[in-house]
């Protein structure tokens, strides 16, 4: 069964929609507010956050004028408060502020944008709160899935996917009876190290890794997309979206990055969602689902369209698939050490203190050693998160 919180009757019809995003000066922020300028009239930004982007997040209170503004890096607050003096846009900053935002009355769609387990929290709050979430922020179903689905039950919110292979899935659903899903089918581009030999991997580097072919992305996702710990986590992310277990979940290759995902039903049918490589449309239709607005976002030129290739993911290249594949099987905090400990090793490998090898052997090692009771409490889940990434400290620090 699809999960309640996400059926496709419990969303009401279009109408004007306060907007939060959280985690507006990044990639995925950024392309939302594209998107709200587009629809001035049916989409209000009502608040926006950041992490430690002041500048950015000011020019952006200036064009939106929005009510409220929260950075969470309190040292920014004094200059931020400066330079939005006499613009009317109240100021916050911290952590707890950034619930604040979450929770807002005047908010009734908030994007989950903020990347990592740093976003946790507050999608936590909006989805407490009762809010229609447009989550892009995968770490948090990695991590707390469970607790996530279960607090969206309890406050009747809903969960909108971001990601366009579960944008691409979701709309496939559409209309469909969630029993008949045989097998969800997650597209991958397969990173810029897709023909890359296995050999050369240890001399990968951070430029090299940053360098994605079909995604222009923040650096973490980009690197998650060049071990394909991106589409494991998408894995998970499906998992708890679409209630399926991992044996009725696959991936496959697809360099084009054109086909999203596919969807294969029990009668032998498959159904796909197919568009140019481009964030904005699966943005766009958390934010109007259930329906769909006229924009101006590229098509695909089907006569110039020569070829769609496929190909089976390549597990001893890229080990940590088939480590995220493993710690869904396991359950309990299994997903969430696999998240923190790949975030640790994304942040070590982006300042080039281990090398793109290390990272999947880092992440192996911690789960292997996970040793936590099993609990999905934010707080007991906060806990797992930081002993994962106190394994991976440990391990570079003993190597060193
Ligand atoms: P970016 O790195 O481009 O942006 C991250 C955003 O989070 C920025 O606004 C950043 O603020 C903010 N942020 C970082 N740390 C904190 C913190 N501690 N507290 C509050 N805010 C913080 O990431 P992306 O936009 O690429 O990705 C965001 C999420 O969306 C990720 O979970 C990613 O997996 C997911 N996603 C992204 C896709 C994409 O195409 N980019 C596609 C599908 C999913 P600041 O600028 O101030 O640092
Ligand atoms: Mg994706």
């Amino acid at each position: 069964m699809l999960p309640a919180s996400f059926h496709p009757a419990s969303v009401p019809a279009a109408r004007e929609r306060g907007l939060a995003i959280l985690g507006s000066t990044g990639s995925i922020g950024t392309q939302t507010l594209e998107i709200a300028t587009l629809f001035p009239e049916r989409l209000q930004v009502r608040a926006l956050a950041a992490g430690s982007n002041g500048a950015l997040l000011a020019e952006q209170a200036r064009q939106y004028r929005p009510d409220v503004v929260c950075l969470a890096d309190e040292t920014g607050y004094a200059a931020l408060k400066e330079s939005l003096a006499g613009t009317g846009v109240r100021v916050l900053a911290g952590v707890d502020a950034l619930a604040e935002i979450a929770m807002l009355d005047t908010v009734d769609v908030v994007v989950a944008a903020i990347v990592g387990a740093a976003g946790l929290r507050p999608t936590l709050v909006a989805v407490e709160a009762g809010k229609t979430v447009a989550l892009a922020n995968k770490e948090t179903l990695v991590m707390a899935g469970a607790l996530v689905q279960r607090l969206a039950r309890e406050h009747g919110a809903t969960l909108l996917p971001v990601d366009s292979e579960h944008s691409a899935i979701f709309q496939c659903l559409v209309g469909e009876d969630p029993t008949a899903i045989e097998m969800l089918t997650l597209t991958a581009s397969g990173g810029p190290f897709r023909a890359r030999p296995a050999d050369t991997f240890s001399t990968i580097t951070r430029a090299e890794a940053l360098a994605h072919p079909n995604w222009s992305m923040g650096a973490k996702i980009t690197i998650d997309s060049a071990t394909l710990m991106n589409k494991g986590l998408e894995v998970i992310e499906a998992h708890w979206l679409f209630g399926l277990p991992p044996e009725q979940i696959e991936v496959l290759v697809h360099p084009q990055s054109i086909i999203h995902s596919l969807v294969t039903f029990r009668d032998g049918s498959t159904k796909a969602q197919l568009g140019v490589p481009d964030m904005k449309v699966p943005i766009q239709y958390a934010l109007t689902y259930p329906d769909r607005w006229s924009a101006p976002h590229d098509r695909i030129d089907w006569s110039a369209l020569r070829c769609l290739d496929f190909e089976a993911p390549d597990l001893e290249r890229f080990p940590s698939l088939g480590l995220a594949f493993e710690a869904l099987r396991q359950g309990g905090t299994a997903p969430a050490v696999l998240n923190a400990a790949n975030e640790a090793a994304v942040a070590l490998f982006l300042n080039e203190q281990i090398g793109f090898a290390d990272i999947p052997e880092l992440i192996e090692d911690a789960l292997g050693q996970r040793t936590a009771e099993d609990g999905d409490s934010l707080e007991a889940l906060i806990a797992v998160d930081q002993e994962a990434r106190r394994l991976v400290h440990n391990r570079v620090a003993v190597r060193a």
